[in-house]
């Protein structure tokens, strides 16, 4: 379903990132030939074994839970880090960053669903990371935006209403936090199940994977 899920969003102008977890090689690089730049990943392990692999100008992003003592391997080439969830890992992709000689997109992950598993902040931690964020003079680090995943659950209404909860704390911190700060405008939402609903409800970023290949 790649060509429909691509001209989809392409009509609606949000960026579509491919999962590309746990899928072959040779299934990345048909997603490449159609035309396919940006590829996701969610595990370090499998991402740095890829990249190794795959075409120089693929733009890697990072969508699942990152440990501190990871980051050094995936600073030198990383497009989007999209899960950023504590002050801790901010802080240790920023001295990573700096040692590297980079600045590197990030987006604040929120957890929105109501289920236990999920990573992610509640506003309250994110204003945290944006309040150091915007006092340090030595940013290596830029957020660009935020990310959410919405319960896995069959009910629209509930997804929606989780959807429209990160765009409320995008809206929110962009009006207090980053309102002359053009860079700040992603909304990482939307997987294989709901990226429809997602920009319905304002998704600058779909992360599609299964859908893609079936
Ligand atoms: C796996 C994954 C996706 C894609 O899920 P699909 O249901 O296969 O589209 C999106 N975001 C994250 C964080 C994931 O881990």
């Amino acid at each position: 379903m790649f060509e429909e899920v691509k001209s989809y969003t392409e009509s609606h102008h949000v960026r579509l990132v491919a999962v590309t977890k746990t899928r072959s090689l040779d299934d990345i690089l048909k997603l490449y030939q159609a035309g396919q730049r940006d590829m996701g990943e969610n595990r370090v392990q499998e991402l740095l074994s890829k990249k190794e692999q795959l075409p120089e100008d693929i733009r890697w992003h990072l969508i699942g839970h990152l440990q501190s003592n990871k980051v050094k391997s995936i600073v030198p080439f990383i497009h989007l880090i999209h899960s950023v969830d504590s002050l801790d890992l901010y802080q240790t992709i920023n001295k990573e960053a700096k040692k590297a000689g980079r600045v590197i997109d990030v987006l604040l992950q929120f957890y929105i669903a109501t289920e236990e598993t999920k990573f992610g902040l509640d506003y309250e931690e994110a204003l945290e990371i944006v309040s150091y964020y915007q006092n340090n003079t030595e940013n290596f680090v830029r957020i660009v935006g935020v990310m959410g995943m919405a319960s896995l659950t069959e009910n629209e209404n509930q997804v929606r209403k989780e959807f429209s909860t990160l765009k409320t704390y995008f809206d929110r911190l962009k009006e207090t936090y980053f309102k002359e700060d053009v860079s700040f405008r992603e909304i990482s939402m939307g997987m294989s199940s709901d990226f429809k609903t997602a920009i319905t409800e304002g998704s600058t970023m779909v992360r599609v994977g299964s859908l893609l290949f079936r």
